[in-house]
């Protein structure tokens, strides 16, 4: 369960994502009320939890795309809402892939790779064409580098979008829903492509309704409701024996 304070794991390492007393206000409507809990280099954290519970917010938090009303977020020891921080280089580091692709549509699927790579990165047309190479093959989408996005599949586009992020080699993803806009069909090869990752030794926040995945690939499965984390553990205990009503009530649901 959580500790209280800084987080420390035993070898003394700062965690790649803690988040300490976290709010977020939008007008009168509180949607974060005090979220604490952090991601060691490494794991693969799962969140789950109802619609509108704040998952989301608090994943784009988590990069600032959204700003904390109050609270901390440390990325790798580093307090991102510090107004010395720069920005950039924090978000840089956090690939995120969301629900809907967000792929450019007019470019083809290697450009979509290399754009970032070339304007943030400053890398080489080369450069950026060997790692984007690279990683579509990892995402099993080699023979695909000139297809444009509209004559992909949808389970075709998250992967690019997955190896577009991977691209600008980040320490850690965020995942915000990855599968939930696919048919059924397709969520498999994502969530493959996932696990793959996980195995790879990447860091990773997954907001996610896919339990089986939560349960074979997590480390550790946060549940949220109400804007505040009612119950994390590991995976398999959360979900076959929930201690909170309100995880029973929401996996009694779902599963
Ligand atoms: P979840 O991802 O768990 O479904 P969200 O984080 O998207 O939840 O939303 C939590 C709550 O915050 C909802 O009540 C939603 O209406 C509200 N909310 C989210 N984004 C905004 C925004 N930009 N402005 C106002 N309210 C927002
Ligand atoms: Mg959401």
């Amino acid at each position: 369960m959580r500790s209280d304070g800084p987080h420390l794991d035993t070898s003394g390492a700062v965690p790649a994502i803690e988040v300490r007393d976290l709010h977020k206000r939008y007008g009168s409507n509180e949607v974060l009320k005090g979220i604490d809990f952090h991601v060691d280099a490494g794991q693969v954290v799962c969140v789950i939890g109802p619609s509108g519970s704040g998952k989301s917010t608090l994943l784009r938090c988590v990069n600032r795309l959204e700003e904390p009303t109050s609270g901390e977020v440390l990325i790798e020891g580093v307090d991102i809402c510090d107004p010395e921080v720069d920005l950039d280089a924090v978000r840089s580091r956090i690939g995120m892939v969301f629900q809907q692709f967000n792929l450019f549509p007019h470019l083809d699927v290697l450009k979509n790779l290399t754009l970032a790579q070339r304007s943030v990165r400053g890398r080489s047309k080369a450069e950026a064409v060997e790692v984007a190479r690279r990683n579509l093959a990892k995402v099993g989408l080699a023979d695909r580098e000139s297809a444009y996005p509209a004559h992909l599949s949808g389970g075709q586009q998250q992967r690019v979008a997955i190896a577009r992020a991977l691209s600008m080699e980040p320490d850690m993803m965020l995942f915000d829903e990855p599968t939930s806009a696919l048919d059924p069909e397709l969520v498999g090869d994502v969530l493959a492509v996932m696990k793959d990752l996980a195995s790879d030794g990447m860091t990773m926040m997954v907001v996610t309704h896919e339990m089986g995945f939560a349960r074979e690939v997590g480390d550790k499965l946060v549940f949220m409701d109400g804007g505040v984390v009612v119950e994390e553990g590991v995976p398999s205990e959360v979900l076959s024996s929930p201690t909170h009503e309100r995880t029973q009530a929401f996996l009694s649901k779902v599963l």
